[in-house]
């Protein structure tokens, strides 16, 4: 796309009531636009990323079989008073509306309605297992909503949630699962650490977060370098300095983001709202669940929270809005038609670019490129055209090259 056409501008200024890195730099480099504290506006390029993610998340999940669905925003309140949690728990945070007598809530989670629909229509044990999840807003009550796209009172969430007829069963879903996030995690860039956590009233063993270690994190986990332990500092019984359990290497702790959380939920809300089916022996059995959610949003913060400079963002690739930056300076005939032609080739070939065309100063230009933060930047200038060359830059890299224009056309590959 041409720079020229893309909407909303870059800005100079750090917005004053915003102190976080993630938001700071998505505000001024115009990915997101504020409303309130917690609530923002995805504007083109700020899309583009979060839709990116949550096409990784749907690529790993349904290679776990996972199907997508699409859950209602509007929860009735007697779903939620079956299991006990329209005024605690979770329940306290949700944002609550009248409509004639009836209450309503706007969804913080789903495992209310999803085990409703499960209930409707689970007969028998060959009803299971499955696997169903989706990409939605959440909305809660966040008190301390100030840490941009990290804690947002309106929010992105995949949610999963797995049905079975056995423990055992389970389990191994579980595992595949867990395996499934750090995938997720690692292409979009952050090397996440499975996290033992509290059993959360679900159960006595752990639940598991997907941490990512950043100084803007909320959490605080104790963890080994060689990544075969990792607690959450609420459950840990050592510290830092003690060695690991596992491998005898000395801890260390970090602040960190939990970009991802699954539990075992065992039969705590299939108990609660009476889903159960027949198993082969002819008995009338409780579904066993587990839950699985990532942050899209959160995510999205997490990376511009680990991977930026003092100039801006660094996406990596795969989610990056798009895979070039293209820039010409000098702005005369002959550069122009160059840029332009480049700017063809590369779209024929499906790369995805964005083409600074527009009237401003090279300064300006490097400027906004480093904040956008596009993996490779190429420009074209008079002084590259006389080689018959294009620069080519990557954003996490110093250095600079020149390759031959007529490389650049046909064969450039993206790494
Ligand atoms: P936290 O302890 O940080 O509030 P949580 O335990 O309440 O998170 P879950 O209910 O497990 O989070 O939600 C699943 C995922 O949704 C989290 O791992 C996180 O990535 C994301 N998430 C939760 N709350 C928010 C929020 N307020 N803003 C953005 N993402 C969120
Ligand atoms: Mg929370």
């Amino acid at each position: 796309m041409k720079q020229s056409e893309l909407f909303a501008k870059t800005l100079k200024e750090t917005p004053k009531d915003e102190k976080s890195i993630n938001s700071q730099l998505l505000l001024r480099a115009g990915f997101i636009y504020k409303e309130m504290a917690g609530v923002f506006t995805y504007l083109p390029l700020g899309l583009k990323v979060l839709r990116k993610i949550e096409n990784i998340i749907r690529e790993e999940m349904s290679k776990i079989s996972g199907q997508e669905i699409l859950m209602t925003v509007f929860q009735p309140k007697n779903l939620w008073e079956e299991t006990g949690r329209w005024a605690k728990e979770i329940g306290e945070v949700m944002y609550k509306c009248q409509e004639d007598k009836k209450e309503i809530g706007l969804g913080p989670t789903h495992e209310e309605m999803i085990t409703d629909i499960a209930r409707h229509y689970v007969k028998s044990y060959e009803d299971l297992p499955f696997f169903l999840y989706q990409i939605q807003t959440k909305f809660r009550k966040e008190p301390r909503a100030r840490s941009g796209l990290l804690r947002g009172r309106e929010f992105d969430m995949k949610d999963l949630y797995s049905f079975h007829s056995s423990e055992e069963d389970f389990k191994k879903y579980y595992q595949k699962a867990a395996q499934a996030y750090l995938k997720i995690f690692e292409r979009c860039g952050l090397e996440a650490i499975l996290t033992e956590a509290s059993g959360a009233g679900f159960t006595k063993e752990y639940t598991h977060e997907f941490q990512v270690l950043a100084e803007g994190g909320e959490d605080t986990i104790l963890y080994c370098l060689k990544g075969d332990f990792a607690q959450n500092k609420e459950i840990a019984k050592l510290k830092a300095g003690d060695k690991c359990p596992k491998c005898k290497n000395i801890l260390k702790e970090g602040s960190s983001i939990e970009v991802g959380n699954i539990f075992p939920l065992g039969t705590k809300y299939s108990q609660a709202m009476g889903a159960s089916f027949i198993d082969k022996d002819g008995k009338r059995k409780l579904i066993i669940m587990g839950c699985y959610g990532i942050g899209p949003s959160r995510t999205m913060g997490a990376i511009v929270e680990v991977r930026h400079d003092e100039k801006g963002i660094i996406w990596p690739r795969e989610v990056s809005p798009f895979l070039v930056h293209l820039i010409q300076i000098e702005n005369n005939k002959k550069v122009k038609k160059a840029a332009e032609n480049l700017y063809q080739d590369l779209q024929r070939r499906e790369i995805e670019v964005l083409y600074d065309d527009r009237d401003k100063t090279a300064g300006e230009k490097f400027a906004d490129a480093d904040l956008i933060g596009i993996p490779t930047r190429l420009v074209i200038s008079e002084r590259t055209l006389k080689q018959n060359c294009v620069e080519i830059k990557k954003r996490s890299e110093k250095k600079t090259k020149l390759v031959k224009l007529s490389y650049i056309r046909k064969n450039f590959v993206i790494s």
